[in-house]
């Protein structure tokens, strides 16, 4: 029988793992990316000596001892590679000056909070005894298990901490918080994730920690583009092919079922199966002009919150930051507008602790904070004004940066602002978002359940993948999903599904 072949709309993270699985179980395969490189959302661009990055501060599995850490090796993305853990994740500092340091080790962690907040013993206690609890957690490859065996071996990495996950999925972070008597602790847990939703679950952070602590989670050397860069090439070594500035129009569909796609320059590709990575909303209602919804998605995408959109603000400096946290919240004198968005505090990392992203001695300093993507939206209606409004924020965030570091202002050697508008031109994401769904207790049950729905109904040899599909918002979940995917398309050809470690230690090849 001829190979079967396969059209994936975005070369993101998701839509590059779904070519390599494809390669592997032999599925002739091409992707269209709309960018000149790979990645998406999991980048990062040179200015001059410095190199900014655009995503990963922390990628799961990185210990050989995790679940996550075999996906990472059928991928061939550890070769190589060198981690970086953090003592500290991140430092926030109370109107006060007093400060909450979250180390990611939870024996200094409960220390230091026992220190801190005396008379929070109780709360600290339940907070430790929780974050404890989660290091037993396992994360699956398999996300929607479709056989007995990867269902119990899914059952299996969740039940030491099945209790607590029911019970600490459905609490917030906020709610939570409130039961500490100590003013800063009570503010400083809610801001550990930035952008998170007032109703952002304290199951993620716990989960988070834990994965710290374990060492199951560290930055990559060399940045978010050098993985992408490498899945993408390993990608073309199981003989893929990917068409960069190809952005696709429109999904061909004949008597329901995906045929192909058409390519905005007009020319069209034909499949056996189509498989969109790219944003849900533009995949669903613009490249499918929404002939395959029901109500449940229509209600998922009117009604449930999406990531904020964000402005990055990255600075090359003069100035070795390596002594200070890797990211600090510190409150502003005077609360500041960047954009139309009022900001009281800053959330400033640096990149010191990898020797690629700028020249020794210098630093990278990185500013993300909420913006109003209808503001930028409007502003680059006038290319003069946008220009001058990104201008300005810069200067705002250099002032404010001066005041905390005096003398900074004057070691700024590049400056470089990405706006909503930049990730929308970049990855086409819906409204800028920066990744997919905002993370709430409600999300975070559909999660548990196994995601959204990777097939549109009425719609046949169609999937989607990503983070519009498997909210988490990271880069092993969109990963994940892309393997997913050809399980079930394997499962559909009747097919054993197949990695490439397989392959390599099968009898058959030699
Ligand atoms: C500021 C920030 C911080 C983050 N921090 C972390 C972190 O610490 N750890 C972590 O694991 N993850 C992190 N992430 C999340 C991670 O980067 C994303 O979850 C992941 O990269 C999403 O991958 P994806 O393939 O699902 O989607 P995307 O990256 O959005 O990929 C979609 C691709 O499709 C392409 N495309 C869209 N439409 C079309 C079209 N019509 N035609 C052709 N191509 C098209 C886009 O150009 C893009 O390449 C962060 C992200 C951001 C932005």
């Amino acid at each position: 029988m001829p190979e079967k072949t396969i059209l994936i709309i975005g070369a993101g993270m998701a839509g590059l793992s779904a070519g390599c699985y494809a390669q592997m179980n032999g599925y002739r395969s091409q992707i269209f990316e709309l960018h000149t490189i790979p990645g998406g959302l999991c980048t990062s661009w040179r200015r001059k000596d410095y190199v900014f990055d655009g995503s990963i501060r922390y990628l799961s599995g990185t210990d050989p001892q995790t679940k996550i850490h075999e996906l990472w090796m059928e991928l061939g993305l550890l070769e190589g590679r060198t981690f970086h853990y953090y003592d500290e994740f991140i430092r926030y500092e109370g109107a006060d000056g007093r400060i909450f340091t979250l180390y990611t080790n939870i024996d200094r962690l409960e220390q230091h909070m026992l220190e801190l907040a005396p008379d929070d013993k109780a709360v600290t206690a339940e907070f430790i005894k929780a974050l404890r609890q989660f290091t037993k957690m396992e994360m699956p490859v398999d996300l929607t298990p479709s056989e007995p065996l990867e269902a119990l071996e899914l059952g299996q990495g969740m039940l030491p901490v099945l209790w607590p996950a029911l019970w600490w999925r459905n609490v917030s972070v906020r709610q939570f918080a409130e039961r500490f008597k100590d003013p800063l602790l009570r503010a400083a847990l809610p801001d550990f994730f930035q952008f998170a939703p007032p109703d952002f679950p304290m199951m993620l952070l716990l989960t988070t920690i834990a994965l710290m602590n374990d060492h199951e989670a560290g930055y990559p050397i060399g940045g978010s583009l050098r993985l992408a860069e490498d899945l993408a090439r390993r990608y073309l070594a199981l003989g893929g092919e990917i068409h960069y500035k190809s952005r696709v129009a429109k999904i061909l569909v004949e008597d329901d079922r995906a045929v192909g796609v058409r390519l905005e320059d007009g020319s069209e590709y034909r499949a056996d199966i189509v498989i969109s990575a790219a944003d849900g909303h533009s995949t669903i209602f613009e490249l499918l002009e929404g002939r395959y919804v029901n109500q449940r998605i229509r209600t998922y995408y009117r009604r449930l919150p999406v990531a904020k959109s964000i402005l990055q603000i990255s600075l090359g400096v003069n100035r070795d930051f390596s002594q200070e946290p890797p990211a600090l919240n510190f409150p502003l004198p005077h609360p500041i507008y960047l954009g139309n968005v009022r900001h009281e505090r800053l959330v400033v990392k640096h990149y010191s602790f990898d020797p690629t992203m700028a020249p020794p001695g210098k630093s990278v300093l990185s500013v993300w904070c909420e913006a109003d993507y209808d503001y930028w939206k409007s502003m680059r209606a006038y290319p003069q004004h946008y220009r001058a409004a990104k201008e300005l924020v810069a200067q705002q965030v250099i002032t404010a940066l001066d005041e905390r570091f005096p003398g900074l202002r004057e070691a700024v050697e590049v400056v470089d602002v990405a706006t909503p508008i930049t990730y929308e031109r970049y990855t086409a994401n819906w409204r800028g978002a920066f990744a997919g769904w905002a993370l709430t207790t409600r999300k975070m049950s559909m999660m548990m359940g196994g995601g959204m729905r990777k097939m549109l109904p009425g719609l046949h040899n169609f999937y989607m993948i990503g983070q519009w599909v498997e909210p988490g918002g990271n880069v092993e979940l969109s990963v994940a999903s892309g393997r997913d995917v050809l399980k079930d398309i394997c499962a559909a050809d009747a097919k054993p599904f197949v990695t490439d470690s397989f392959l390599k230690s099968s009898r058959f090849i030699r």
